[in-house]
Order: structure tokens, then C-alpha cells, then sequence
């Protein structure tokens, strides 16, 4: 047992040691403000992190991002880290690995947002994760799947498995960003599909996807899951949300 403990420690040390070292011949920079990050500091600086605008939303299944899913598609949970402010500085990590190639960053903000469902043990009721799938042709032009990284990073905390062949986007449609409600449903009814529904029997998956607008694309994915197995749970995960 003792053998154990200090091997752990020095793991442990041997991590700190090589991130002051990495630091130092590489230092990071805090994604909301800018500066130089301290080894210790792992997704933004301390003091960003204190001014997160996180949603602490107060239930998981009853909640104003649940309200946003489509009448007669059941979800489970709904959950954000944060609330998405276009003029909040700290909508910068999200404009970075959405269009700055920074996919790693993705992945932090999602080891981060592990530990907001963890305070609500939606973990516990998860058999794997599902990132809101890109066209092809998205994906190509952007070289990875940003939803994908934040669900790896989500899932590597809690030890759960991402599927990303479960679910298809069918095609390549309007970019939802510039469209309104009504606009939004139309645009994304219909365009994911189940690849293999016999895999989604009894099983509950979480969508994760990096901005919750309207609801429409989470809405859309948790349909799809629905329909091609009734039988599947699904709950909802957005890194950030527009809010009420
Ligand atoms: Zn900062």
C-alpha cells in the first residue's frame, strides 16, 4: 500500500516538474485575457476562471435549456458550463477551436466542464457520449470536429466511451449561426441520422455540442437517437448556452 502511495506522489511530481519545464520553453497563454498562464493553471487563469459566467443551473431536468427541446422528444438532463455572451470575453476559447484549429483546447474545456456534471452525477446514468456530428465537408475544411475533442475530454474523466459513428449528419446545410428560431427547427430537422439503432437499446447517451442557441441542433440529434430506438435515453450537454 505504502509502495503505492509514493509511487502516486512522485508520478505526481515527475507532472509537476515537466509542466513548470514545458512552461517555461513554451508558455501558455490564458485563452480568455491573454497572459502567461502559471503551470498550475490548466484551462485559463485563475482569475478568468473566477469570472466565468457559469449557468449553475439549479435542476438538470427541469430547466430553460430542457424547455428548449423539441415538444415530444424526451430528454433527461440538460446541462452548460457557462452562459455564451457575444461580448464576454470569455466566448474567446470557443471562437479558438471553432475556428482557430486550437482542437486541444476543446478538450480542456471539456476536462472543465467534467466537473460541472459530476456536481450533479449525471455521469453515474451515462453509458457514452455522442458529439453533435459536422457535414464532411465541415469537417474537412475545419480538420476535426471541435464537439468531438470537448466530448473526449468530458469522457476521459469518467472513463466513458464517444461514439462518433452512432450518429450522421446526412448533409451540408445553411451554417445555423445567421438564421432565427423558426429557421433554425427547419434547418435542422431531419438532418442527423441513427447509424445503428440496434446499438441505442436501452442505453443513455449524452450530446455534447460546444454552443446552445435555440436548442435545434441538440433537439434534433436527441429526435434522431429517439426515433431510431425509443428505448435509448438521451440527455444534453453544451459547453455554453445563450441562456432565457
Ligand atoms: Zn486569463
Amino acid at each position: 500500500m505504502r509502495h503505492i502511495v509514493i509511487k502516486a506522489a512522485m508520478k505526481r511530481r515527475i507532472k509537476q516538474v515537466w509542466a513548470s519545464f514545458m512552461n517555461l520553453i513554451m508558455p501558455r497563454e490564458c485563452p480568455v485575457c491573454g497572459k502567461r498562464m502559471m503551470p498550475t493553471e490548466e484551462t485559463m487563469c485563475i482569475g478568468c476562471m473566477s469570472m466565468l459566467p457559469t449557468a449553475n443551473l439549479e435542476d438538470s431536468r427541469d430547466n430553460g435549456m430542457i424547455r428548449l427541446v423539441w415538444p415530444g422528444t424526451k430528454v433527461e438532463h440538460g446541462l452548460c458550463l457557462f452562459y455564451y455572451r457575444s461580448h464576454n470575453a470569455h466566448q474567446k476559447p470557443v471562437m479558438q477551436f471553432k475556428y482557430m484549429k486550437n482542437a486541444k483546447l476543446a478538450r480542456t474545456m471539456g476536462q472543465l466542464a467534467a466537473t460541472v456534471i459530476a456536481e450533479y452525477g449525471i455521469e453515474k446514468e451515462i453509458d457514452g457520449l455522442i458529439p453533435v456530428p459536422l457535414s464532411w465537408r465541415r469537417h474537412l475544411e475545419r480538420g476535426y470536429n471541435q464537439a468531438e475533442w470537448l466530448a473526449q475530454g468530458i469522457a476521459e474523466t469518467f472513463r466513458l466511451p464517444v461514439h462518433t459513428k452512432l450518429l450522421k449528419r446526412t448533409e451540408h446545410r445553411r451554417q445555423q449561426t445567421r438564421l432565427n428560431r423558426e429557421e433554425r427547427k427547419e434547418n435542422a430537422e431531419g438532418l442527423y441520422r441513427a447509424t445503428i439503432p440496434e446499438q441505442m437499446k436501452g442505453r443513455h447517451f449524452l450530446i455534447v455540442d460546444d454552443v446552445c442557441t435555440t436548442g435545434a441542433t441538440l433537439s434534433a440529434c436527441a429526435k434522431a437517437i429517439k426515433e431510431a430506438d425509443p428505448s435509448a435515453c438521451v440527455s444534453i450537454f453544451a459547453l455554453a448556452w445563450v441562456g432565457e
